[in-house]
């Protein structure tokens, strides 16, 4: 039965696959077969998706445990995460001063930002920034055309810079360029793109200093900027947030894509042995996307990941970050279609198109409280051409949901794997404090579900009383200003702070 299922679910999958030629497969194979419920479906799918206690737990420890080898001597690829040492070793201060200019290549959008930074006093005195989301062909295009995009962007920007900011005389405008993708980071101001991640393959890019891309892209376009610091996301959340609260430590990302940072003691990094930080500390990426040990995966995911750019690869990041979520309920509803006439005796056409439901319209169906659920019509209608039933509207929502908690408490469980790591290694250092987890992205700031669930499972793990230590804060858009300090406390030129 199961070899059947597989089978007709990879058919039905395919877009590739004629419609007439689908429909024959499916009732061939459904004649001699015992067709599998929606309601049986989603049994299973809640069974294989159950995040009860004991496995949160075992998925936090192994989120330490990862985390420690990850860090372990020795160059190149360990066991183990990541774990890139970022070259971020002083936090900002709060006596940064001047002009400074971040950007932020994300996954869905791009954001160019000025800030004027006024000391401790001032603080932050103007910022402004601009949003342009990336054209689909320029993720799979030649790598300058991309940076040849990012960099007239930015120009473009540059050049409308009002009174309320100035360059002190002298100096070049000083850059914080964000890039959230695995990048090996050589010093705060280079580092060498490992992959692409998140539906990007521009091609030329992998193995070269993403600083030096940007460089030449912005001396074809004659801009005479300079960039300062290299960050990710993550890093420069985390920076933002500690800007204005010394009791952040660990940021952590959970928008299209997700990663997680946070503060490291020197000497718990053995794999890092030349570098001398003052503070004695350094932010860690951990890119925690890679992580894969001990989760609950279905069919679902196999399937998906095999059909990805990165089979095999950023397992966690495709359980839990908002590319992926809606695309998981898409393959699950599809399943239930092919196998027992959800929605209707013919499976809908625009069900099979990979990616038609996006995390933000399951977020909306979720949203809807109505004793009909219209609105959860209206979007199965909209996007994907379904026309539905209440029940099935119910099933849809359910599914949703399964999807949603398991994200959200998965997410839960890496935060306090990470929280976890930072106290066996100094007691004290995180409970029994108050420490701060700062979080921002669209799936966190957007989905109040997959929020509740992140946040009961870090309450859960942690128990009542460590977890009142522990503050969750949503820093909006932190990871701008965050870039922009970090190029700042790293500028070339000598500061009067
Ligand atoms: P990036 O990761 O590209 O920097 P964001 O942090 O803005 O971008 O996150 C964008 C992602 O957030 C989208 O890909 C989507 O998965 C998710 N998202 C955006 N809006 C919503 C929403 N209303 N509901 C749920 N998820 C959303
Ligand atoms: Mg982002």
């Amino acid at each position: 039965m199961s070899v059947t299922v597989a089978a007709l679910t990879s058919t039905a999958m395919g877009s590739f696959l004629s419609r007439s030629r689908r429909r024959k497969l499916t009732m061939t194979l459904r004649s001699d077969t015992v067709s599998v419920t929606p309601t049986e479906i989603l049994t299973k799918l809640k069974r294989d998706c159950a995040t009860p206690l004991p496995l949160l737990q075992q998925v936090a420890n192994a989120m330490s445990a990862d985390m420690r080898a990850g860090l372990g001597p020795g160059p190149g690829p360990g066991p183990g995460l990541p774990m890139i040492p970022t070259y971020v070793d002083n936090l900002p201060t709060g006596n940064e001063k001047g002009l400074f200019y971040a950007l932020d290549l994300g996954g869905t959008n791009f954001r160019v930002l000025r800030v004027q930074l006024g000391g401790k006093d001032e603080r932050v005195i103007a910022t402004e920034f601009d949003q342009v989301s990336i054209p689909q062909h320029l993720m799979f295009g030649a790598s300058e055309e991309l940076f040849d995009f990012i960099a007239s962007g930015l120009a473009k920007f540059a050049s409308n810079e009002d009174g309320r900011f100035h360059v002190s005389p002298g100096r070049k405008r000083e850059i914080g360029f964000t890039f959230s993708f695995p990048v090996k980071q050589t010093s705060i101001d280079s580092g060498i793109l490992v992959k692409w991640t998140k539906g990007f393959a521009v091609s030329g890019t992998v193995g070269r200093d993403v600083v030096a891309c940007l460089n030449e892209a912005m001396e074809r376009q004659g801009l005479d900027m300079r960039v300062s610091a290299l960050v990710n996301d993550a890093v420069g959340t985390l920076a933002g947030a500690e800007y204005w609260d010394n009791d952040v430590m660990v940021a952590v990302i959970l928008g299209t894509g997700t990663n997680a940072c946070y503060v490291e003691q020197m000497s718990a990094i053995p794999k890092l042995t030349e570098h001398v930080s003052s503070s004695g500390k350094m932010i860690i990426s951990t890119e925690w996307g890679a992580f894969s040990n001990g989760l609950p995966l279905t069919e679902f995911d196999r399937e998906m990941d095999a059909a990805s750019i990165n089979p095999g690869e950023q397992i966690f990041e495709k359980t839990i970050a908002g590319m992926y979520l809606g695309e998981i309920v898409r393959r699950v509803l599809i399943k239930m279609a092919e196998e027992d006439a959800l929605f209707g005796k013919s499976v809908p056409p625009n069900l099979s198109t990979p990616f038609i439901l996006g995390t933000p319209v399951i977020c909306a169906m979720q949203q809807d409280y109505s004793g009909d659920l219209h609105r959860v019509g209206s979007l199965l209608y909209d996007k994907a051409g379904v026309e539905s039933k209440l029940s099935e509207r119910k099933t849809v929502l359910e599914v949703c949901d399964t999807i949603v908690k398991r994200g959200g408490s998965l997410a839960g469980a890496g935060i306090v794997g990470i929280l976890q790591k930072m106290e066996e290694d100094s007691k004290g250092v995180i409970l029994g404090r108050r420490s701060v987890v700062a979080i921002d992205g669209g799936l966190y700031e957007n989905y109040p579900q997959y929020r509740a669930y992140l946040l009961d499972s870090v309450k859960e793990l942690l128990g009542t009383e460590k977890s009142n230590d522990v503050v969750i804060e949503h820093t909006k858009d932190g990871s701008g200003i965050g870039a922009a300090l970090l190029a700042a406390s790293n500028s070339i030129y000598n500061q009067d702070f």
